[in-house]
């Protein structure tokens, strides 16, 4: 419970640094006069800061432009704020400058106001009966995924704290701007006995008909992809291609990350984005990753022996990391290879943190068995600080949404700078994704970051291909021992 309240409070914060980027900006370019470039910038930082839905700027607290234009009716900013650090505030049901009903509360700082929707700031988990809420630092609630007992609230914000009563188990963090808490019924048994589902029965035997035809429609593409993969899986028709990861500094290939293909038989080929998330929801991935580890082994033993400053890396599903099979797998495949530990990598995504106590377990294991560990896609999920430094990883992976915003003059573009920092004050390596460019690759190198991957060196490539990339790259550059 304390771990969701931790998650909610990185989410409140999350939504709200990402607000307050975007005020920055405005500030430091001096936005005053609604011109209509001015309006165009606020479209622009609206699109660019995620769960920003509008951006206002106001004069003597009345407001004269947002996001869609000029305001020409009397629309004020209510007096009532929650002090934030650094100068921010909140204020809440749409501070004066957006209908009440519509649920959305204000960041702002001087005349500057960003309008986010209140359910953003707890929408942590899906469909799950746990109630998330955050509320200031004194007491006052500010967003709630569903109703709570106000009593157990106010005390649940006065001061971080985990137990239980009766019918309830619950736990309280408290940050910089604000509190946040998990509360959960003890027996989830009872859970939606009032399902929504029950209230639509009566609604006509048409739309019933339409809703079997869709989901003996759903449940057949379902199978059909099922057996697809299975019959896939039982063939062979997955491999391995490898993108290059190049170290920043010299510009050397020191190995690749394995990206799993499939080819069917009629020669096309399926997107891993599509049938990687099916896998894992059905209960396939793992032999997708018992795949991947037998295909690096054997394309790659002969590359790993000579090369022994070479690592592949390799994706682990959250469910891997649960069952903990792989490693096993990977142990018996690099004895009888020839491979060091230390030579394959373990990129784990943060939802794989979830359970965090399994996760700690088999990444521990896999830690001790000499493996690095990668934390993939990094900036994109909700773990927290504290979370990752309990976590035995090494090496941390930018997401490429945040290569992107770079020298883009975009709102997450000011958060880039905030991950490399913190990677670096944490003594984890970096391997910025998905790099296009050569004016991203300077600024990262420039910043620190040691390792990339990304177009701007290769695409994913088979492993022939690969190794002659390799061999070609890293010509009369000296081995260099990690
Ligand atoms: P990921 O692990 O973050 O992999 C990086 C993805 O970014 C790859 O897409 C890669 O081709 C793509 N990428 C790399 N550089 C660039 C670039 O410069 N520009 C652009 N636009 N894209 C770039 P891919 O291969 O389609 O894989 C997508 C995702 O599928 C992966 O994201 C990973 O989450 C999952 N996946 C791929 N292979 C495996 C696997 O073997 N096991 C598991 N569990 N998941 C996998
Ligand atoms: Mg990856
Ligand atoms: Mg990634």
């Amino acid at each position: 419970m304390a771990d969701y309240a931790d998650w909610t409070l990185q989410r409140g914060d999350l939504n709200i640094s990402r607000a307050r980027a975007a005020l920055d900006l405005l500030a430091s370019e001096q936005r005053q006069t609604c011109s209509p470039d001015d309006i165009a910038r606020l479209q622009e930082l609206t699109t660019d800061a995620l769960s920003v839905e509008e951006i206002a700027i106001t004069s003597s607290g009345r407001v004269i432009c947002n996001t869609w234009g000029l305001v020409r009716n009397e629309m004020r900013l209510t007096e009532k704020s929650i002090p934030l650090s650094d100068g921010y505030s909140l204020r809440l049901n749409g501070g004066g400058i957006s209908t009440p009903s519509n649920g959305m509360v204000v960041v702002s700082h001087g005349d500057y106001h960003a309008l986010l929707k209140r359910a953003r700031l707890v929408d942590v988990l899906h469909d799950t009966p746990m109630l998330l809420g955050i509320a200031s630092l004194d007491g006052q609630p500010i967003a709630l995924s569903g109703d709570a007992d106000p009593e157990l609230v106010s005390r649940l914000v006065k001061e971080e704290t985990s137990g239980f009563n009766e019918s309830e188990v619950f736990a309280s963090r408290r940050g910089k701007d604000f509190a946040a808490f998990a509360i959960s019924n003890r027996s989830v048994a009872d859970w939606r006995t009032d399902s929504e589902l029950w209230k639509m029965v009566p609604i006509g035997v048409g739309i019933s008909l339409a809703l079997i035809a869709l989901i003996v429609w759903v449940s057949r593409q379902r199978l059909s992809l099922a057996g697809e993969l299975a019959t896939g899986l039982h063939k062979k028709e997955l491999l391995a291609h490898y993108q290059p990861i190049i170290e920043l500094s010299s510009g050397r290939c020191i190995g690749a990350e394995a990206l799993v293909r499939w080819q069917k038989p009629d020669g096309t080929w399926v997107r891993p984005d599509l049938f990687v998330p099916f896998a894992e929801q059905n209960g396939m991935i793992g032999q997708v990753t018992a795949i991947m580890i037998q295909n690096v082994i054997l394309n790659m033993k002969t590359a790993l022996a000579e090369h022994r400053d070479m690592h592949i890396a390799i994706n682990i599903s959250p469910q891997d990391l649960e069952s903990g099979q792989f490693l096993t797998l990977i142990t018996d495949e690099i004895h009888a290879a020839d491979v060091q530990a230390s030579q394959v990598w373990l990129e784990v995504t943060e939802r794989g943190f979830i359970h965090a106590d399994i996760a700690r377990t088999t990444l521990a294991k896999a830690r001790d068995a000499g493996h690095v560990i990668a934390i993939d896609d990094f900036g994109t999920g909700y773990s927290s600080l504290s979370l990752l430094e309990s976590l035995p990883i090494t090496v941390l992976k930018i997401d490429k949404s945040f290569v992107d915003a770079i020298g883009r003059n975009a709102a997450t573009s000011l958060v880039t700078p905030h991950i490399i920092e913190m990677a670096h004050s944490l003594k984890l390596k970096m391997v910025a994704e998905g790099i296009e460019t050569a004016e991203q690759e300077t600024i990262l190198r420039q910043s620190g970051v040691q390792f990339g991957q990304g177009w701007l060196y290769s695409k994913a490539l088979p492993f022939e291909e690969f190794i002659t990339f390799y061999e070609k790259r890293n010509a009369g550059q000296k081995t260099v021992r990690r």
